[in-house]
């Protein structure tokens, strides 16, 4: 099939454009390159580098397309409570605009790139596709935002949609992993640590209601997560729009991902005790059963797996 994928410069975008090349797809990848990487767009996809707002209607018009993967979006909670004008125009303005595109060019399918940041602080855990959806910053706000969108051009437009919600992504597939500028994500933050890059991880709160008193989030490999995205493809069905819920359905502390790391890294890894980060809940751990049910998906790669794979991936920089 013929795809664009939106955002294939960045972590998760390029490691699905190049599982989609593996399976024989013809990839297009449209990214503006505001925080992606040119060499991240792997070797067999074209790069069309522009905004979705100015750019998808010409790249997607009489083009023959059969499915986009969305992935372009600004992705920092503390940014967004900073901007968040920035995060509904980016995130939300622009993909009304390539779904418009998609639209009028007759692009039967979309996959899109969603988060665990739309429910917010949960009730119970784990936290199932049917629970309340209560953003706590805007970049949750704008991406749920999102999903209703979607849900509407499919239940009006006859679009077959799927939201992936992701919980934690980490490791790295080959030569393609996490690259930010600012980075605020907890493994590559510690593994940074590790190569000397810094004097000691800031462990953000120890006091919260959880065993060793440090925030439990369910981490996910980029690879299982990308394999996800090409079993979702397939079960995009017209007129409707399905979300599932993206994590291993299993939590890991922060204190339990230092020791990890510590443990992969063979290095000692300082640690210290810093405040509480605003907006961290203490606990969010998915259910990944309905993805489980529904597509047959299941995550195969532990947290020492990714960890291993983003040190691999770090070292070779
Ligand atoms: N965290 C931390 N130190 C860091 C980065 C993150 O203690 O340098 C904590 C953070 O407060 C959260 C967990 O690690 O409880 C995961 O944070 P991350 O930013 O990786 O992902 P999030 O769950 O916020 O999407």
């Amino acid at each position: 099939m013929k795809m664009l994928v939106t955002g294939g410069a960045g972590y998760v975008g390029s490691v699905v454009s190049a599982l989609l090349l593996e399976a024989g797809h013809e990839v297009v990848v449209l990214d503006d390159l505001s925080t992606g990487h040119e060499d991240a767009v792997p070797e067999g996809a074209r790069l069309v580098r522009g905004t979705l707002r100015d750019t998808a209607a010409d790249v997607l018009a009489g083009a023959g397309f059969e499915a986009v993967l969305h992935f372009a979006a600004k992705s920092l909670v503390g940014e967004s409570v900073e901007k968040p004008g920035l995060y509904w125009d980016k995130n939300l303005g622009e993909s009304l605009a390539l779904l418009d595109a998609m639209r009028r060019a007759g692009v039967p399918r979309i996959v899109f790139s969603s988060t665990a940041a739309t429910y917010g602080e949960p009730e119970s855990t784990p936290i199932l596709e049917t629970d309340p959806t209560r953003p706590t910053n805007p970049y949750g706000a704008s991406k749920l935002a999102i999903d209703t969108a979607l849900g509407e051009y499919a239940r009006l437009h006859g679009i077959g949609g799927v939201s992936l919600r992701y919980f934690n992504v980490a490791g790295a597939y080959g030569r393609l992993g996490e690259r930010h500028t600012v980075e605020t994500h907890l493994i590559p933050n510690v593994l940074k640590i590790a190569q000397g890059d810094g004097e000691a991880v800031k462990l953000f709160g120890d006091d919260y209601p959880t065993p060793d008193g440090t925030c439990i989030r369910d981490y996910i490999h980029v690879t299982d997560l990308g394999r996800a995205h090409l079993l979702a493809l397939d079960a995009c069905a017209p007129g409707t729009h399905q979300i599932f819920n993206l994590g291993s359905g299993t939590g890991n502390s922060v204190k339990e991902v230092v020791d990890v790391c510590r443990e992969v890294t063979g290095r000692e890894i300082p640690a210290e005790t810093a405040p509480r980060r605003p907006g961290d809940p203490a606990v969010l751990v998915a259910s990944s059963d309905k993805i489980q049910a529904a597509l047959g998906w299941k995550p195969e790669r532990d947290l020492r797996t990714m960890i291993d794979d983003a040190w691999t991936f770090l070292r070779s920089r």
